[in-house]
């Protein structure tokens, strides 16, 4: 890469090559303590109809707040976690603490009987032939039905997958869990997997939903999903969904539902409780009507 450059340029790559590694080497060794240490928590961004903006569930998202660095990006901190053999044991952590959570939502009325959790999944995880029966385990244990959950993969699960993950893809699916491609169409893979492997649905990614309303390109991919999704009978999710704009253009093109900051970030448990509270909805909009009122 510093070809051509001349050697002092290379030297200067060497030295920022060599803060990188120390730079990781010390996130990794500070990622090793974080969640024994409650650095970490799971934040909660809604999934909602299109049209109604309703929530349906919520995708948990997780955070790591480092001591001196604060917020650091899953983008940064998961494939540190994959590579260095945490993401197992933060894995299962995360989805221990959305069940929790969830079944304490389901009890205290924030939310509906069909209202779903969205939990992201490493491909390392699926690799677990005991996955399906510990989480068949932690569904009775924390009360949650299975259609309550929805696991959330990335195409290269399907397409390096082994024959162990297809086997655990099945359990999970034979259990009723819902089973969806996250970042769908980034990939690089042939469709086939969407017959080989027990798929109920797929997230769009937000690099096709940033260019609606103004790239007729991004709208035929996302009509062309809509309608092979439809035939398959899978359900559809458009992610990132940030204007109104796009909004409208995926309602237009019957996209039921979405997620993205126009609807709301992701947020702490008690920040997404007091804005989300199903019963709390209909009461402020009661509160405002008297209120108003002369
Ligand atoms: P993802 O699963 O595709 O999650 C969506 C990402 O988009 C989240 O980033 C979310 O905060 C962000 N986002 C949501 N709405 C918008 C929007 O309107 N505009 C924009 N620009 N961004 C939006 P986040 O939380 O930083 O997570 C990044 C990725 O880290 C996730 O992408 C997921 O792949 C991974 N991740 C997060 N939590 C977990 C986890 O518990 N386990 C595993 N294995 N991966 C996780
Ligand atoms: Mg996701
Ligand atoms: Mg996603
Ligand atoms: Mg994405």
């Amino acid at each position: 890469r510093a070809k051509g450059e001349g050697p002092g340029r290379v030297t200067f790559f060497d030295t920022s090559m060599h803060d990188q590694v120390r730079e990781r080497t010390e996130l990794e060794a500070a990622l090793r303590q974080a969640l024994g240490a409650g650095q970490m928590y799971v934040a909660y961004q809604p999934i909602v109809g299109t049209e109604s903006g309703q929530p349906v569930g919520a995708e948990a998202l997780v955070r790591w707040v480092h001591p001196e660095r604060g917020q650091v990006p899953p983008s940064v901190f998961i494939p540190i976690a994959e590579e260095a053999g945490l993401i197992g044991v933060i894995g299962t952590w995360v989805r221990q603490e959305a069940l929790r959570q969830l079944s304490e939502w389901r009890q205290d009325g924030t939310v509906g009987a069909d209202f779903y959790l969205s939990i992201n999944v490493s491909p390392r995880q699926l690799t677990d032939p005991e996955l399906p029966l510990i989480v068949a385990g932690e569904l009775g244990r924390f009360g949650v039905p299975a259609h309550c959950v929805a696991l959330e993969m990335t195409e290269s699960v399907m397409v390096d997958g082994s024959r162990v993950t297809g086997q655990v893809l099945s359990e999970l699916r034979k259990l009723g869990l819902k089973l969806l491609i996250d970042d769908f169409g980034t990939g690089f893979s042939a469709l086939g997997y969407l017959r080989r492997f027990p798929v109920t649905g797929v997230k769009i990614d937000r690099s096709f939903v940033t260019g609606l309303g103004s790239s007729t390109e991004d709208e035929e991919i996302v009509r062309a999903v809509v309608a092979m999704s439809h035939a398959l009978g899978l359900s559809v999710i458009a992610e990132g969904v940030e204007t109104p704009l796009q909004q409208g253009a995926l309602a237009a093109m019957g996209v039921p539902n979405g997620q993205g900051w126009l609807w709301g970030p992701a947020v702490p448990a008690a920040e997404f409780a007091a804005h989300w509270h199903a019963g709390g909805r209909a009461a402020l909009a009661a509160a405002t009507t008297t209120t108003s009122q002369p």
